[in-house]
């Protein structure tokens, strides 16, 4: 393999781990989309169920409300009996079944109050619950459409990615497009790596022996690490700096 070969091959190398990352941050988005709902679904749910007892409550009311009619007129009729009795006898029976009726009115009346009291306290606690239910279902579809937008971006960058590590990998010979394809396609995060000058392998740091250090010096055919497979060139370490070192440049 020529330097220029192993270059374009370590640049395509650079590009995948950027091309996988980008992959993994389009897994998230998923995810994300929903994470950002749930505040909103959390105080819906919690709403509702509020909104279901305060029912309740008001049907209790209603049928509090019934009784005590019931027994208002029951009391008067008891009342136009007391003026029609015919002895002391039956005077009595209607006094105390007055005062049963009565004393069941005045329990119904302060169950109501009480009740009255707890669908106030409960009307506010939904109101403020709805406010903040609200608010929060308000901020999900800006955030969601940032996220849309983020999720924009990163396809396009994939995208650009892609079309330059097509182009790297054109302008390479047939055979070796093959050699980085097979590697790359069954999972080698790394497929060429510098011989250093110490003669370590620069992607497991195997001292490389001597013979197979001159051959990758002095041959063009591929020669792979003995110890983890990474095919190694003698001048890639050398081009590397360089081009990082111009990256860095040219960012700044
Ligand atoms: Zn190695």
């Amino acid at each position: 393999m020529t330097n220029t070969t192993m270059g374009s091959l370590q640049q395509v190398q650079k590009l995948d781990e950027r091309i996988a990352e980008l992959e993994e941050a389009m897994r998230d988005f998923e995810s994300r989309l929903a994470e950002i709902e749930e505040p909103a679904l959390a105080l819906e749910s919690e709403l509702g169920s509020l909104e279901k007892r305060l029912e309740e409550m008001r049907a209790d009311t209603r049928r509090l409300d019934r009784n005590a009619d019931d027994k208002r007129a029951r009391i008067e009729k008891l009342e136009e009996r007391l003026n029609k009795v015919q002895n002391l006898r039956e005077e009595a029976a209607v006094r105390t079944e007055l005062d049963l009726v009565r004393k069941a009115v005045d329990a119904d009346e302060q169950e109501a109050l009480q009740l009255m009291g707890e669908t106030q306290r409960a009307e506010m606690e939904a109101e403020e619950l709805r406010e903040k239910a609200e608010a929060a279902r308000a901020e999900v579809e800006p955030a969601q459409e940032a996220l849309l937008a983020e999720r924009r971006e990163l396809e396009e960058e994939l995208e650009a990615l892609e079309a330059r590590r097509q182009k790297l990998l054109d302008e390479v010979g047939d055979q070796e497009r093959r050699v980085y394809d097979s590697f790359h396609n069954s999972g080698r995060s790394v497929v060429v790596a510098p011989l250093l000058d110490d003669g370590a392998c620069g992607h497991c740091f195997g001292v490389v022996p001597l013979q197979v250090q001159n051959e990758i010096r002095h041959s063009s055919t591929v020669i792979r690490c003995e110890a983890c497979g990474v095919i190694l060139s003698a001048d890639l370490a050398a081009e590397n700096e360089e081009e990082e070192a111009e990256d860095e440049s040219g960012e700044e």
